[in-house]
């Protein structure tokens, strides 16, 4: 990707901490955009004194600026905005498969202006904390003073006595991990870990397509499948860090055995393995069977097909369960929505509770950095404690 020069900072990073009102205030800017201070004060509830000096700190943290004169309003009269600065802070992401790493440096708003990857060296804790911070040290020579970093991994990761611990990470081999506490360590900045799915979820949710809503699921959809879900504005974990565990739901007990031994499970049909599986030809990967499917191919069409049905069933399933204002669809199998719409339409109808409103899923295009970048919004939200 292209990169741009590092924008020169007005103040340290590492200016005092911030308060709750200050927090909310730039939460409030970062996740709805630019308003009036008049807008900010009445939705927060503050006095015209505290946003005052609310927004002088933000203002002198070099985090938020006083816009241009905008029309505004039923009345059309013009009034001042505050808005965030993107170039404020940097931030570091990180996301961990089992033998990569991707590391990304964003703006406040999460926009990604570098990026990194390279093998991991091995999967010992000690070797991947070494290696996040080297990347962090190489991305720190353009981009100085990155005030967090936020990392996401497939597994399970849950708040134990009030530290982030991976309580367990097959692909990486881990169990009891406090990896945010050991980067924080190496690196001397605040750092947080979290689910690679829930993190994407909170991406979604503050700088994407669910930006504002109070209650979303995103699922994605390529190597397993995820379920991220947001209720009450709050990205649920759950109380063992398992929340969304829905890639075992059943679909059909007479179908295909996943990889973990039980039968026609969402993902014996719909994950990039399962698909390529169902073809029982040796030799094919997911980006062959895709070419095969849309070039009219019977078996791969149908493989498809069969994951569009499982998918379907999976959201209707979330639907039901947890009445959200948006279900998005993403990840690297994204395709099956493209191949299997009307699958994915006619299970939605036969799964959904009679009473239930029609769904429209919300697809969004994927692309692998996007991990990397949510892992950089996990920062942003450490570092506004959210
Ligand atoms: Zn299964």
């Amino acid at each position: 990707m292209q990169k741009t020069p590092a924008p020169q900072l007005d103040d340290p990073p590492s200016g005092a901490p911030l308060s709750g009102l200050e927090r909310s205030a730039l939460r409030d800017l970062l996740i709805h955009g630019p308003k009036s201070r008049a807008e900010i004060a009445r939705e927060l509830g503050m006095s015209r004194a505290s946003l005052t000096r609310v927004t002088r700190t933000l203002m002198e943290q070099g985090l938020v600026a006083e816009g241009a004169v905008e029309l505004r309003g039923a009345t059309g009269r013009p009034s001042e905005v505050l808005h965030i600065r993107p170039e404020g802070r940097r931030f570091l992401g990180v996301k961990l498969t089992s033998d990569r790493l991707f590391a990304v440096v964003t703006d406040l708003t999460a926009q990604a202006l570098a990026e990194y990857d390279e093998p991991l060296a091995s999967r010992s804790v000690e070797d991947v904390v070494e290696q996040i911070g080297g990347a962090y040290d190489r991305l720190a020579v353009e981009h100085p003073g990155m005030a967090a970093v936020g990392i996401g991994l497939a597994g399970d990761v849950a708040s134990v006595g009030g530290r982030q611990i991976v309580l367990q990470s097959p692909f990486l081999g881990w169990r009891e991990v406090p990896l945010a506490d050991l980067v924080s360590e190496r690196l001397g900045v605040r750092a947080s870990a979290e689910n690679d799915v829930r993190a994407l979820t909170a991406a979604e949710h503050w700088f994407g397509i669910g930006a504002g809503y109070e209650s979303m699921v995103l699922i994605t959809v390529g190597a397993g499948i995820g379920v991220g879900m947001v209720v009450g504005g709050n990205v649920v974990t759950g109380a063992n860090g398992k929340a969304g565990s829905l890639d075992h739901l059943l679909v059909d007990g007479g179908g295909p055995r996943c990889e973990r031994g039980h039968r026609g499970c969402v993902d014996s049909y719909l994950s990039n393995a399962a698909i390529v599986a169902a073809l029982r030809t040796p030799g094919l990967d997911y980006a062959s069977v895709l070419d095969l499917a849309r070039g009219g191919d019977p078996a791969a069409r149908q493989a498809f097909r069969d994951a569009g049905h499982a998918l379907g069933v999976l959201a209707a399933t979330l639907a039901n369960a947890m009445d959200p204002e948006k279900i998005v669809v993403t990840g690297d199998g994204i395709a099956v929505t493209e191949l299997a719409g009307d699958e994915i339409d006619a299970a939605i109808a036969a799964n959904r509770h009679p009473d239930g409103a029609p769904i429209a899923l919300d697809i969004q295009p994927f692309e692998f950095a996007e991990w990397a970048r949510a892992g950089a919004v996990l920062a942003i939200r450490d570092f506004l404690r959210f």
